[in-house]
């Protein structure tokens, strides 16, 4: 075994504890990555609180890092001691499901293995997260860093960006789109930042108005204050397709409206459930669909586009002894857009 060090939950509390932590020796395609930044997500609050059906004890979260591998096994040929890389929300699948075959190992119908509480297909334990100073993973779930990225704020694009970027992507988002971005957190950011990049006039949909200058400075056109139902009427119709990036859970309907005929809502916050009236999908024709995170084919090419065109998250960066004042904060919705551990002060 190798011994690293990591942060871990104890019961449903966001105090985390420093302890050691036991990553498997390397397997023949596996790599070791030292974790140089790992940011802190949404669902990793909700982990730690027990929602999403994860051991909650003991639990060693964090699933979208940067980092720089350490040593390979003796199969790996596409990576050497050295390289940038950087790792997302899985970290193995069957490989051979249809799912898997399509490159969205994501919804592998064998059960994707997680990057923290997921069960390693090999030996049945427990995988514990990036919140920690090592990793060991199968290189197939580990994609080289581009140059010219900056490795902090790099890391959100591997669970935020990414969940962005799949509906994106599948909506055919490019110039003359009109897409609008509920919620501007760590998620709706980066919706913004991408929507924009690929010519789309771009929209934030917010409770009020106090996000609009931020909303301005990531290149949207404009806020809807979605309390005012003055706005809100004026936006009937408008967009094609609208990232709901909301955690909380919420009526669906007054978003519905404001898509225009075919257009397409696309739940991505992960509210647990919510109830909707399928008449307002009749009306237009509507879709109304969701997805997360995403599989190695665009995964891939997020961080390609994100090179080439500079995009990155904006975050905070705090060493990883403040982990509990970013998952509190995070609680609070008081951090701009994400925040991001620097794991250098677990050496
Ligand atoms: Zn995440
Ligand atoms: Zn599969």
């Amino acid at each position: 075994m190798r011994t690293t060090t990591g942060w871990q939950s104890t019961g449903n509390s966001t105090d985390l504890r420093q302890v050691a932590i036991e990553r498997r020796e390397l397997r023949d395609d596996d790599l070791a990555v030292r974790v140089d930044y790992c940011g802190v997500c949404h669902s990793d609050l909700h982990a730690i609180h027990g929602l999403v059906g994860k051991p909650t004890d003991g639990l060693v979260p964090g699933h979208e890092f940067t980092g720089t591998v350490t040593a390979v096994g003796s199969a790996v040929t596409g990576f050497a001691p050295g390289d940038p890389v950087a790792v997302g929300t899985i970290v193995d699948s069957c490989g051979e499901c249809a799912m898997c075959r399509a490159g969205q190992e994501n919804f592998c119908y064998q059960g994707a293995v997680t990057t923290y509480g997921g069960t390693d297909r090999v030996d049945g334990t427990v995988t514990r997260g990036g919140y920690s100073r090592e990793y060991v993973l199968r290189d197939k779930f580990a994609y080289r860093l581009p140059a010219g990225l900056d490795p902090a704020a790099a890391a959100p694009l591997m669970c935020a960006g990414i969940t962005m970027w799949e509906p994106l992507r599948e909506a055919g988002v490019g110039p003359g789109s009109k897409v609008a971005v509920a919620g501007l957190g760590g998620l709706g950011h980066l919706g913004v930042k991408l929507a924009v990049a690929l010519g789309a006039e771009v929209t934030v949909l917010s409770r009020t108005a106090e996000k609009e200058a931020g909303a301005l400075a990531l290149g949207a056109t404009d806020l809807v204050v979605t309390g005012d139902d003055e706005q809100m009427k004026r936006a009937f119709g408008r967009f094609d397709l609208i990232l709901d990036t909301i955690a909380a859970v919420h009526d669906f309907t007054p978003l519905l409206r404001l898509l225009g005929l075919q257009g397409t809502l696309s739940v991505l916050g992960a509210p647990l459930e919510t109830s909707v009236r399928i008449m307002e999908l009749t009306f237009g024709r509507k879709n109304l669909t969701s997805s997360g995170t995403g599989g190695t084919r665009h995964t891939a090419e997020l961080l390609s586009f994100c090179a080439e065109r500079g995009i990155t998250a904006d975050i905070e960066l705090l060493p990883s002894a403040r982990v509990g004042e970013a998952l509190s904060r995070l609680e609070k919705g008081d951090v701009r857009y994400r925040f991001v551990l620097d794991l250098a002060d677990l050496d």
